[in-house]
């Protein structure tokens, strides 16, 4: 499974933490504070169109600088900030940053697309999420398809949570929802049938096995077509290789993000980046 692999990639920081209790804890209050001493952060990764008809885009990546543990992964503290009740205040400092980043970069002349911020189920399962995203994009003067939200989690068949209703809340603000891993961890065909999403971020597990691997090929062409058939854009998140964008550019894929294009970095680091592939 793509998310046990990409949880346990980095997994030697949380069983350690999880063994011991009092650690833990630790953790977890320091978390609590993390916004206030402006250990959080953000870094930027471009999402660029593969055949140049469009404009470059950004996903916004949190950072975790933590005194003793240095940088703490997302994939280690997203799930804990979930646990413990922090991920909708976390959140919301993720989607007013990503904001006020992309409005400035777009004031100096840098002209990305849209930035995208990836939201967590329990965020959505919140009743006033929509109000609150259109708060902060009143505050921060952000045009609302600038703002691209990535969802994974499937919701149950009879939607307890309202999240459907939540997502064409967003839509009817006008912003840009993206089905995010897909063909991994928690999407399928059902959800992407009945949510209103625009774009589809094909997951790495597939583009990195191109090369190597005749089905993944396959399903990367597969998922191309299916996009464009539902009218969808697609996005192929992991690309270290050019074997891969050669690959994908010829099936037909719009938008390639991985290190082949750039890691994710600090806002200001964009600006060089910009002139570099201009
Ligand atoms: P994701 O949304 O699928 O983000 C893509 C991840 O793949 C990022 O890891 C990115 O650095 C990494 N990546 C990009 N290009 C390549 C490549 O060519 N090769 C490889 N091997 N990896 C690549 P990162 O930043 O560690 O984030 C991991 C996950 O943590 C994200 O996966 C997302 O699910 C979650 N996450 C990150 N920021 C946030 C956030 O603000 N809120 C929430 N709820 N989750 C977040
Ligand atoms: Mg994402
Ligand atoms: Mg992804
Ligand atoms: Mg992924």
């Amino acid at each position: 499974e793509a998310r046990a692999l990409g949880r346990g990639r980095h997994a030697r920081w949380l069983p350690e933490v999880g063994a011991q209790g009092e650690r833990r804890l630790r953790v977890v209050a320091d978390l609590r504070r993390a916004l206030e001493r402006e250990q959080l952060s953000l870094v930027f990764q471009p999402i660029m169109p593969l055949d140049g008809s469009r404009a470059t885009a950004i996903e916004a990546l949190l950072r975790w600088s933590h005194p003793d543990l240095g940088e703490v992964s997302p994939e280690q503290f997203v799930p804990l900030a979930e646990e413990c009740g922090l991920i909708q205040p976390i959140g919301a400092w993720v989607i007013e940053q990503a904001c006020r980043e992309l409005v400035g970069l777009r004031a100096e002349g840098l002209a990305f697309d849209y930035v995208a911020v990836n939201v967590s189920v329990l965020q959505l399962r919140e009743q006033r999420f929509a109000g609150m995203v259109a708060d902060i994009l009143q505050r921060t003067g952000m045009e609302p398809r600038r703002l691209a939200l990535e969802v994974t989690e499937s919701c149950a068949m009879n939607d307890p949570d309202g999240i459907l209703a939540r997502l064409r809340a967003l839509k009817a603000l006008g912003v840009t929802l993206i089905m995010d891993d897909f063909g991994t961890g928690y999407s399928s065909l059902a959800q992407l049938r009945s949510f209103p999403v625009d774009l589809l971020k094909l997951d790495r597990l597939f583009i990195q096995g191109i090369e190597e691997d005749e089905g993944a090929a396959q399903i990367c062409e597969i998922v191309v077509r299916l996009g464009r058939a539902l009218r969808l854009t697609v996005v192929a998140e992991g690309i270290e290789t050019e074997a891969q964008r050669q690959y994908l550019r010829q099936i037909g894929c719009d938008y390639a993000q991985g290190f082949l294009i750039a890691r994710p970095m600090p806002a200001a680091s964009l600006r060089q980046f910009m002139v570099q592939a201009a």
